[in-house]
């Protein structure tokens, strides 16, 4: 069995940067992660045996009882930033710089009179900091959710880790379902998001099946699973080398691994050096003369 890499996967410079600030923190006991860091259950053990204490993210409505508060790199509201600010809270913040884009185009957009569609998980914690700041959007997550809207003046954000094939297709569903409208997009799909979209395409024509690594509550990670399923690949998604069980790999010929922005470089290799064991052990197995054909 050939193990083919995704020539960009991995690790985000955002989730990069959130990591770096994190690891510089003197006195874990102090802070409170207000939400998931990242959505990758080994970065957050990680987190949680230094000491970091963490509030989940639908129960971020009290005020933590520790002095400083760190907002994750999915950013927050100016609302909410504003509540911590006035509970006498010191904030450590990781926002992605791509986040805040997002926020500062919707409220441009809304400014400026138009009616805010953001392409996106209406429930992903992102989502919900952006929206909360506006007071006219609709959050849609599919192309069918697209409805024929009030205002004849509509402004379309995205989630920075929405699919660029998803973003088409409901941009297209609103311009047929609002034909009288003027509607403006601004691209807010991150970089990152991009690569990683378009080095798992390269990879798709050439494998029968996908790894695809990260955390459960991973919006990009799932994002790339259903791509891989899309295209009639088996796909088995993983948070560690742990979940991988060879007897998912017999028969097959040639892998691919891919996975999302906010999954550790270590765990990435763990998975592909595993793979690569249970492609040996597999070659080991076959009949003599039948393992080089
Ligand atoms: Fe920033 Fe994109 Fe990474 Fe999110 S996925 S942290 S928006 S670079």
């Amino acid at each position: 069995m050939r193990v083919i890499r995704a020539e960009v996967m991995g690790l985000c410079f955002g989730v990069r940067d959130a990591l770096r600030v994190i690891d510089r923190v003197a006195n874990p006991g102090r802070v409170t992660i207000h939400g998931q860091l990242v959505h990758n259950e080994v970065v957050l053990d990680e987190l949680a045996e230094r000491g970091f204490r963490m509030v989940e993210e639908n129960q971020r409505s009290g005020v933590p009882e520790t002095p400083v508060v760190l907002i994750t790199a999915h950013g927050v509201s100016d609302r909410e930033r504003d509540r911590l600010d006035r509970a006498g809270k010191a904030v450590v913040d990781t926002t992605c710089p791509l986040v805040t884009r997002v926020h500062q185009a919707a409220q441009a957009l809304e400014r400026a009179g138009y009616h805010v569609l953001v392409i996106g998980v209406r429930s992903h914690v992102e989502v919900r900091g952006v929206v909360d700041d506006l007071s006219s959007f609709d959050v849609i997550g599919s192309a069918e959710e697209v409805r024929t809207y009030a205002s004849k003046r509509l402004g379309i954000v995205c989630q920075t880790t929405t699919p660029e094939a998803l973003v088409a297709r409901v941009r297209a569903a609103v311009s047929a379902r609002n034909p009288g409208a003027e509607v403006r997009f601004v691209d807010t799909v991150c970089l990152p998001t991009k690569q990683h979209q378009h080095a798992l395409e390269q990879m798709l024509d050439e494998v029968e099946a996908v790894v695809v690594v990260g955390g459960r509550n991973s919006n990009n990670t799932r994002a790339l699973a259903a791509r891989c399923a899309e295209r009639g690949k088996r796909v088995l998604r993983v948070a560690s080398a742990a979940e991988l069980d060879p007897d998912w790999f017999r028969e097959l010929s040639c892998v691919g691994l891919t996975a999302g922005t906010s999954t550790l470089d270590s765990t990435i290799d763990e998975v592909d050096s595993t793979l690569r064991r249970i492609a040996l052990a597999a070659e080991e197995l076959q009949p003599v003369g039948a393992a080089r054909s």
